[in-house]
């Protein structure tokens, strides 16, 4: 059946391709966005689409709208953006997850988070399973994250008891490909970027801290079956791609992709950087019958070749947003 579905968080990485798909399948897709972390290159190919429309707007402000789905990504997701304007960040997965919850409350829609691993914070059980409750520091630079999307967690689940909301919640885990900001600051981003340019790949840390990359086909195909998944599965669901990597391994894999014969240079580990990272997803392949299926090897040559086809002056780090 086709759908009006709204996608907060349209124009960003993730949010443009999920648009891509749901235009594609032949549903009426409205993308919502302020371009904090995105422009609108993102999604100029869609403009033209007559089942495609675009609206600038802050989901920090009430919005009203009529819609059949939601999907809720609309928040800063790499460290340097979220951590650029923390009050915002929080307020943006707080404040933001009221106002599409109670439009989703108002017009009957089904909505879905975009929730992250990073509610399990440094995780003391490896791999992480959703029952695993986290262990995250209140106190640090990554909380305005970690504490804002698990409030918003629990709003989703409250809107759901009280009202009736028909939620889903998906736990996504560290997710690349073609369209990432290049000057996000993540870590495959980064090294993509310097070998390239033949620069220094920067290791924080001891570059032992692991991390499993899923690539960004496969997670728009875990929110998709997810958000049509049966009302008795609302989750919270684990998507990832549980093939682990050490930051020092992922560097050798980048610089063998590029060609590159960057150095490896060795900086201070950010605060509270989690040490591994895996996603347990037995209960996504039971309940959705998903998995990923594009290998780290597969999917960096993929994301390599669209950072050496755009033009780095088109990007600007995100503006002050207050
Ligand atoms: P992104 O920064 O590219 O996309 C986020 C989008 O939300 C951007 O277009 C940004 O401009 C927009 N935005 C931010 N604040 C907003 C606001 N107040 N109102 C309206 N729009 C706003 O990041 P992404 O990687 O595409 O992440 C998308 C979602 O998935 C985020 O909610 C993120 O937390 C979640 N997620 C992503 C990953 C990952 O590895 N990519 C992992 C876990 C969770
Ligand atoms: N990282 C790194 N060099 C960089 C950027 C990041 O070694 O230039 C490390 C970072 O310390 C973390 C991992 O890579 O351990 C993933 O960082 P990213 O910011 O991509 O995501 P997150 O920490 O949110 O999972």
């Amino acid at each position: 059946m086709l759908k009006r579905i709204l996608v907060t968080g349209g124009a960003g990485f993730l949010g443009s391709h999920l648009c891509e798909r749901l235009v594609v399948d032949g549903h009426d897709v409205i993308c919502l966005d302020n371009f904090f972390t995105s422009q609108k290159s993102n999604v100029v190919h869609l403009l033209d689409r007559p089942n495609f429309e675009l609206v600038r707007h802050d989901i920090t402000l009430p919005m009203f709208l009529e819609v059949d789905e939601i999907y809720n990504l609309a928040c800063p997701a790499a460290p340097g953006h979220y951590q650029y304007n923390p009050i915002k960040t929080l307020k943006t997965s707080v404040v933001g997850s009221i106002n599409v919850l109670g439009m989703a409350k108002r017009c009957r829609a089904k909505v879905l988070q975009a929730s992250t691993s990073e509610v399990y914070g440094d995780p003391e059980v490896h791999p992480q399973p959703e029952t695993y409750r986290g262990a995250v520091n209140t106190l640090g630079p990554r909380a305005c994250y970690d504490e804002g999307k698990r409030a918003a967690e629990t709003l989703f689940m409250d809107y759901h008891r009280m009202n009736r909301v028909n939620v889903r919640i998906a736990r996504i885990f560290n997710t690349y490909g073609p369209r990432m900001h290049p000057f996000d600051g993540r870590v495959i981003s980064n090294f993509i970027r310097q070998a390239l340019a033949e620069e220094p790949i920067t290791i924080f840390g001891d570059g032992t801290q692991t991390r499993s990359f899923c690539y960004r086909d496969d997670l728009v195909e875990g929110l998709i079956r997810m958000m049509n998944a049966p009302d008795d599965f609302i989750g919270p669901v684990n998507l990832g791609n549980p093939g682990e990597f050490s930051m020092l391994e992922l560097a050798q894999l980048v610089i063998e992709l590029t060609g590159s014969r960057s150095p490896l240079v060795y900086r201070p580990l950010p605060a509270d950087d989690p040490a591994q990272r895996q996603p347990d997803i037995t209960l996504a392949r039971a309940r959705l019958a998903w998995e990923p299926t594009v290998p780290l090897r597969d999917g960096l040559a993929l994301t390599i070749a669209w950072f050496r086809a755009i033009d780095l002056a088109h990007y600007r780090p995100p503006t002050p947003n207050y």
